[in-house]
């Protein structure tokens, strides 16, 4: 299964990752629906990343 669509972690918008501004953090790539989301993610990315994702076993 593949995932086509992301949600923004910082404000919850749905973001298409061909439009998307990426970021890898810990393994993961999350998709931001402007670069303004990203910046605010770099700047504490546990502060935002959603817990159900981070703790998958
Ligand atoms: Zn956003």
């Amino acid at each position: 299964m593949t995932a086509t669509s992301q949600s923004d972690p910082v404000c919850g918008m749905h973001v298409d990752p061909k439009t998307g501004v990426p970021v890898e953090h810990d393994g993961h790539l999350y998709y931001f629906c402007e670069a303004a989301c990203a910046d605010t993610f770099r700047d504490d990315p546990d502060r935002w990343i959603p817990r159900d994702l981070a703790g998958e076993a």
